[in-house]
């Protein structure tokens, strides 16, 4: 399974939504796409019907929400490529919508935050180290026009919160980062159809995933700590 020749990616959360398409879109530029979910039996699925189109697609078990699930993905990406070159963070929650923040319960703020941006901080603290070894590295995190502090009105708190935390993590490598061939963006897809979604929303799977697989392919003077929506600066 060693690749150490080939551009090596992982994308959370696909199984289904932006992110499969993410990794649909990333294994058709001939990188070798890690897909990986939570549950085992819908990313086997997943990577298969990828796979049955050609694509170098390798699925492994990821909870983002679960330390030790992430230690041992980490572990499998280290002993079988030996490198990682671009990590998207696209796994997420959405399950206080129109919850307003007066009667927010605990446990869905809490939910939503260790998924959303505990899950992605994870991922950066397990991933960042190798690609500083490696010199370089692309990590796009998957957020949202929501976590937009400028754009912020009520309701859906933890979600809103969640994305805004991810922005500010985003800022904060990008800085510790800043003299290392690694770019850290942030990025919203837009309004797109998938389950999180619905079906009315506007953009199709292949246009939400357009400007993740923009920045995780972005050249050596490529922006970093930025905020995108349709490849273009957005506000914070
Ligand atoms: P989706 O269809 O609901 O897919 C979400 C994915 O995240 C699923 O694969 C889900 O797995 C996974 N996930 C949830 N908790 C996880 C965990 N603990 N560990 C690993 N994976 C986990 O949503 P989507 O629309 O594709 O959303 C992808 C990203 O885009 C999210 O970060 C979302 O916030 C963001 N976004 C979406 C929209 C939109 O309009 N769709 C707009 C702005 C931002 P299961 O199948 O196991 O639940």
């Amino acid at each position: 399974m060693e690749s150490e020749n080939r551009v090596v990616a992982v994308v959370t959360g696909a199984n289904r939504g932006i992110g499969f398409e993410v990794c649909r879109q990333l294994s058709q530029l001939n990188i070798t796409t890690i897909l990986t979910s939570r549950d085992e039996d819908k990313g086997k699925r997943a990577a298969d019907d990828l796979k049955s189109s050609g694509a170098e697609v390798i699925f492994h078990q990821l909870d983002v929400a679960d330390p030790a699930s992430i230690n041992r993905f980490k572990e499998f990406v280290s002993d079988n490529f030996k490198r990682c070159d671009i990590l998207v963070n696209n796994a997420g929650v959405f399950i206080d919508r129109g919850v307003s923040i007066l009667e927010l319960p605990e446990e869905m703020l809490m939910e939503t935050l260790e998924i959303n941006f505990l899950g992605a901080l994870r991922m950066c603290q397990a991933f960042l180290p190798m690609m500083q070894d490696q010199g370089y590295g692309r990590v796009v995190n998957v957020s949202s026009s929501m976590g937009s502090i400028s754009r912020m009105g009520a309701a859906s708190a933890a979600y809103k919160l969640s994305k805004l935390l991810v922005n500010g993590m985003t800022r904060i490598i990008s800085a510790e980062v800043k003299q290392e061939n690694i770019k850290i963006n942030t990025m919203s897809p837009g309004w797109v159809r998938s389950d999180m979604g619905g079906p009315n929303a506007l953009k199709t799977l292949a246009e939400g995933a357009d400007t993740i697989i923009w920045l995780a392919t972005l050249p050596e003077n490529g922006s970093s700590g930025g905020f995108f929506e349709e490849r273009s600066k957005a506000s914070w």
